[in-house]
């Protein structure tokens, strides 16, 4: 779309399966309504699927001044090239200035599609969103391996977009009163120039790290053996996190990741065992409620972040650790 002085609103997409919204469709209006009242925009939702008004309808009631709502059947799972189309056509036609998304698998595929079709900037997997009184949205993303924290701005080309990781923001809660209209479009969609067929549907089970209660953290000083880290999260009723480099050497699979590029955590505790603090994992943690910090390096950058720090060697730490939970275990079953 380019430069387009008309371009007006800011507009989330509502990421749905099955005919339910994901938690970050709901978190990114929340956020969005803040920024909206900010820059004086109206907060538009761009709802697409099959049967899935009750979503619109929600959107509304979540903080939505309008909503385009795209169904058709061709929209029951997400396609990329059904998905792209139908969206690019309401947005083409309708000119928003911001649009946001989820970081999620889904979200980042159409977000990078549209923005090439729509010649715009996509910021992507921001960790914090801000816009100007004027509606120039301000993305901070983590740069240069995480050593700096960057705020982007496209101050040209329009929409300006950007994808959220999951996890950051609030939603608003449901407030049945709020009206908003409601915009029925046609996608105009069409079988013969579908490029791909769902055969089946298959559903993974993963771990979801996003919603942990308490947190145990590994990272590269555990000098690749991660089983203490195994036998404390089992004492402590606690999930795992780890630092990129754990996933990227295949000791844990990526849901486990935590960071810009992982998951955002938001733990009553979350604790770090040998992990140096890199922007990039800390963006991941800091909505935790309370962090302690385990480091041989009395200057690692994690002791910034934490509210207490344990300096010394996570292989005497550890095991002390475990033997004391165990103790205590024992003593409880005994009486
Ligand atoms: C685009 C991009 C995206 C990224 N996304 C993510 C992300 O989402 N999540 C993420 O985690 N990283 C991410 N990274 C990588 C990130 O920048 C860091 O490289 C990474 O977080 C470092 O992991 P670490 O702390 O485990 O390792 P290191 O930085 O190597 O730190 C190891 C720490 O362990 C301490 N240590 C060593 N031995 C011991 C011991 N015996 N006892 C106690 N302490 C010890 C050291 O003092 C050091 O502080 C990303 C990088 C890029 C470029």
């Amino acid at each position: 779309m380019g430069k387009d002085k008309k371009a007006k609103g800011i507009w989330v997409f509502i990421e749905q399966f099955e005919h339910a919204a994901l938690d970050i469709s709901w978190e990114l209006l929340g956020k969005s309504r803040e920024l909206a009242d900010k820059a004086g925009e109206k907060l538009i939702a761009l709802v697409m699927g099959d049967n899935v008004e009750h979503i619109a309808q929600e959107a509304v009631h979540r903080g939505a001044d309008e909503v385009f709502l795209v169904e058709d059947e061709l929209l029951e799972h997400y396609k990329c090239e059904n998905y792209t189309y139908a969206a690019y056509k309401v947005i083409k036609k309708n000119k928003p200035n911001q649009l946001i998304m989820g970081a999620t698998p889904n979200g980042r595929d159409i977000a990078g599609r549209l923005a090439v079709k729509l010649k715009t900037g996509l910021t992507a997997d921001v960790v914090s969103l801000d816009t100007t009184k004027d509606g120039i949205m301000l993305g901070q993303v983590p740069g240069f391996g995480g050593s700096v924290l960057a705020v982007i701005k496209c101050e040209v080309a329009r929409p300006q977009m950007a994808t959220v990781r999951p996890g950051i923001f609030e939603a608003i809660p449901i407030d049945k009163k709020r009206k908003g209209k409601i915009h029925k479009i046609d996608a105009d969609l069409d079988k013969k120039y579908e490029t791909t067929k769902l055969i089946k549907l298959q559903k993974v089970e993963g771990v979801d790290i996003s919603k942990a209660k308490r947190l145990v953290a590994g990272g590269r000083g555990l000098g690749g053996d991660v089983s203490a880290l195994k036998e404390l999260a089992e004492l402590l009723d606690a999930d795992i996190g780890v630092t990129r480099p754990l996933c990227d050497d295949g000791l844990f699979p990526r849901d486990h990741q935590v960071g810009s590029t992982g998951v955002t955590v938001k733990p009553e505790i979350t604790i770090n065992f040998g992990i140096s603090g890199a922007a990039h994992y800390t963006a991941g943690i800091n909505k935790s409620n309370t962090i302690i910090s385990i480091n041989n390096d009395p200057n690692a950058i994690i002791f910034e972040y934490s509210d207490y720090e344990v300096i010394g060697d996570v292989n005497k730490i550890m095991p002390l650790l475990i033997e004391k939970l165990k103790a205590k275990l024992m003593k409880e079953v005994k009486q």
